[in-house]
């Protein structure tokens, strides 16, 4: 029989929106429906939003998730950086701080930073960690879905299967989920900026290349967190060295690692990504030819993922997410696509920018902390 916890699905997800619709969709009967919506009242896990719809005379009152239950902390490490944040169950970020340790300064001194920054950032908000359903950490390499540890990351020297969950928990006594950066930031835009679609691919491109999927709402990790990981197929006619020690990968020819490079050669100091993404935003004419060339080489790659899984959107992110990228990806991916696979294909930059892994990170850890079974247990405790 459905629990609170079921009936808690229906309300979080916006398929029910009254007691009417639990009604309707459980097929409980009235009692329990009350019953069980009293007790999600009670516990502070759903609000009435006031009284609008009017059926056979009498107000229904709205139900609702209570994105104020409780906080999420949320962390993205980065080649460059790394950001911790402080959200609401809806991803609203409350407070927020970047942090200057990177994923090359190895799992020990970036995860002892992110805690510290984590509890700065809970004291300034005065909240108590009792009031902290989770923390999600995002990282730039494939994680293992059963372990939440790294699996054989390419460009995260030292994090190899470090056990991330364990020293957090032990830190921190609240739940923890790892992530990959490019399936966080997915699922953050497609809630927060294609909620209707039914399959997204958000391409990352910065210091490497990464790609996130979203299918039917849900993150499509594959059999061992490597789906997604286009960064590293290789090309043919090229033999550029790549991070991971292979030649002619993609992300060695056209991540913003390899752009950088190429502007070195130029005669201007770039390193990473986001030295490119600072030319791009100065209107440099070099940054924007060879990220557009760069675009190109992606949307080669990227034909064979729209052809693989029809999507509706792909979204570029990134710190070269540019209109000359986007100019570059447009050229190559729809003649390299059949007309079916790309009719209702639309190619857009990121809206959410680096914060849409805070917000994707913030959907995951909620979406396992409340889940039907999860909730059924608390409730029955
Ligand atoms: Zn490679």
């Amino acid at each position: 029989m459905p629990g609170p916890g079921d009936v808690l699905d229906l309300i979080r997800e916006r398929r029910a929106l009254t007691r009417g619709d639990v009604l309707e969709m459980t097929g409980l009967s009235r009692m329990t429906v009350y019953g069980r919506i009293d007790t999600l009242l009670e516990a502070g896990l759903i609000v009435e939003t006031g009284a609008d719809r009017v059926t056979g005379g009498r107000p229904s009152r709205h139900l609702a998730f209570n994105s104020a239950h409780a906080a999420v902390i949320a962390a993205t490490v980065d080649t460059t950086h790394t950001t911790v944040a402080i959200t609401d169950l809806a991803g609203r970020i409350t407070a927020e701080e970047r942090i200057e340790v990177a994923v090359a300064d190895g799992p020990h001194a970036t995860l002892t930073a992110i805690i510290s920054s984590s509890q700065r950032l809970l004291e300034k908000e005065g909240i108590a960690i009792e009031r902290v359903a989770g923390i999600g950490i995002s990282v730039p390499g494939p994680v293992d879905p059963e372990t939440g540890r790294p699996s054989q990351p390419p460009i995260m020297p030292g994090w190899d299967a470090y056990p991330i969950v364990d020293h957090l928990a032990d830190a921190l006594g609240v739940p923890v989920l790892v992530a990959n950066d490019a399936d966080a930031a997915a699922l953050g835009e497609q809630q927060a900026a294609h909620p209707d679609s039914r399959a997204l691919c958000f391409i990352k491109v910065s210091s490497g290349i990464g790609t996130g999927i979203v299918l039917g709402g849900q993150v499509y990790r594959g059999t061992d967190g490597g789906a997604g990981d286009i960064g590293h197929v290789k090309l043919t006619g090229h033999d550029e060295l790549c991070q991971c020690g292979a030649r002619g990968c993609l992300a060695a020819v056209a991540s913003g690692g390899a752009v950088a490079q190429a502007l070195t050669a130029l005669g201007k100091d770039a390193v990473s990504g986001s030295d490119v993404g600072a030319y791009l935003a100065a209107g440099d004419p070099d940054a924007a030819r060879l990220t557009q060339d760069a675009g190109r080489v992606i949307g080669e790659v990227v034909a064979t993922v729209v052809s693989l899984l029809n999507p509706s959107d792909v979204v570029l992110g990134g710190r070269l997410a540019s209109a000359p990228l986007l100019a570059g990806v447009r050229e190559t991916l729809y003649p390299r696509s059949l007309p079916r696979a790309t009719r209702h294909l639309t190619i857009s930059l990121s809206t959410l920018g680096e914060r849409a892994a805070i917000v994707g990170l913030t959907a995951l850890v909620v979406e396992r902390e409340y889940s039907a079974a999860a909730v059924n247990a608390a409730v029955a405790r």
